[in-house]
């Protein structure tokens, strides 16, 4: 018997014995081709030697060293790198080990911010539904997931939640995408007013939603008057790009394709690529001067953070994405992913949507195509592609619909940035097997 705590404790998964690039190989030799990065993680795939060094040199020279008394150099040299790319203001980095971490501090910062101001009273956060920021308890109750949410309930008080920026369902029929999107940014405001402008310290969202809804960019417009209610009433604006940042997109950060600058960005997955658990909190140059000139003290930390060997590997990841033109690639890639998607499924009676930006791609399951009705979560259609792809050789993500009835099943695709064009139909031909058992045309 095994005393392992499992994910799930009614699925024994297979014993992962090695890596070859884009493949997961299992201890009975199958392979599996890795379409979803585990979950957007495996951005290099798992045999890169530039990382592994990095993080064996790391060891040799230096384990761990804890940070109430050290910084070390690759933390340094990360942080450097990291913020001469960032978007305009971003001057500060703090290091985690994960996303959850990097979305909790986040919105502890941004109250100990307010706290520093001499504005206690600013303390609630908006986010959206039908978004997922993480699974410790300040990062849980800021996500909108309604079944990952209902068990913990009811979780911190002063969250609330506007509708998220999703085109395919929520758009009005004979409305352009840029009304639209004015229409779900109002959102944010109306939601200030209602709570009172001096209470709310921050909004957070991610710029392409992944794991709730298939990665939904939101349209043209919507980010630049986000940016501007939040200046209007001294609100921070935290982007969650824990699984769309990191050149997922084909930008280093997500944000990049809006156009707008945050207040505090929130990176994880893609920075340590899988070979070691990192996240990071950027935050702008005059949060971390109110700290500065308040206390001197973020008031939260990990015995973790800024680890050596972490943050060596993190370091290996940015120069790999930025030195090798794995942004341009995603780019390509990611238009012929999408390309070959539609040519495939683009026809299915039951599949409604096929989007996303970069090597971040979702198909969105409905029952019917016209009214977009998702099927009934109680069928775990979700579930039953996930294992179906599984059984074909092809590892991804499908997740179930959401139970507020708005959001189908759907499909997540986040495959290394290394994949070739010659490794499109490892994607498709499973999947193309998988949905003909589950949901056949
Ligand atoms: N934020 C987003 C947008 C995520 O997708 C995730 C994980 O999927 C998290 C936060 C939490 O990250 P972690 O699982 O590393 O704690």
């Amino acid at each position: 018997m095994s005393h392992v705590f499992p994910r799930h404790t009614k699925i024994s998964p297979p014993m992962a014995a090695s890596g070859d690039g884009c493949y997961l190989i299992d201890t009975n030799g199958k392979r599996y081709f890795d379409g979803s990065g585990g979950a957007a993680v495996s951005c290099l795939g798992h045999s890169d030697t530039d990382v592994t060094e990095a993080v064996k040199a790391q060891l040799d020279q230096l384990a761990f060293a804890h940070t109430s008394f050290f910084t070390s150099q690759p933390a340094e040299d990360l942080a450097d790198l990291l913020v001469e790319h960032a978007p305009e203001g971003i001057e500060r980095v703090y290091f985690v080990s994960g996303g959850s971490e990097a979305t909790e501090s986040a919105i502890k910062l941004a109250r100990q911010y307010f706290v520093e101001k001499g504005q206690p009273q600013r303390r609630h956060l908006i986010a959206r539904k039908q978004s997922y920021h993480g699974n410790t308890i300040g990062a849980l109750s800021a996500g909108g997931n309604a079944w990952r949410r209902e068990q913990f309930a009811p979780l911190l008080l002063d969250i609330s939640h506007i509708a998220p920026c999703y085109e395919y369902v929520l758009k009005a029929e004979g409305e352009s995408a840029y009304d639209y999107g004015q229409r779900a940014a109002q959102e944010l405001e109306d939601e200030i007013l209602r709570l009172g402008e001096d209470s709310v310290m921050a909004f957070m969202a991610e710029p392409v939603v992944g794991a709730t809804s298939g990665a939904v960019p939101a349209v043209e417009g919507y980010y630049k008057r986000i940016r501007e209610i939040c200046d209007k009433y001294g609100v921070l604006l935290i982007l969650d790009e824990v699984m769309c940042g990191m050149g997922r997109t084909g930008h280093l950060y997500a944000c990049e394709a809006d156009n707008v600058r945050p207040d505090i960005l929130c990176i994880a997955k893609g920075l340590g690529a899988g070979y070691q658990p990192i996240g990071a909190m950027l935050c702008s140059g005059e949060i971390y001067k109110a700290i500065e000139d308040g206390t001197g003290f973020f008031q939260h930390g990990h015995t973790y953070l800024a680890h050596p060997c972490a943050t060596a590997a993190g370091l290996a990841v940015v120069k790999a994405i930025l030195g090798r033109g794995l942004l341009d690639r995603v780019k390509d890639m990611g238009e012929k992913l999408q390309a070959a998607l539609v040519a495939e499924f683009g026809q299915h009676p039951h599949v409604g949507d096929i989007r996303g930006r970069g090597l971040f791609r979702g198909i969105e399951i409905v029952k019917d195509r016209e009214t977009k009705e998702p099927f009934d979560p109680a069928l775990g259609l979700a579930g039953k592609l996930k294992k179906a792809c599984f059984a074909e050789g092809l590892a991804c993500y499908p997740m179930a619909g959401t139970r507020d009835g708005k959001t189908g099943d759907h499909i997540l695709l986040a495959p290394p940035y290394i994949m070739t064009e010659e490794q499109i139909p490892d994607i498709i031909e499973p999947l193309k097997r998988a949905m003909a058992q589950i949901i056949p045309s």
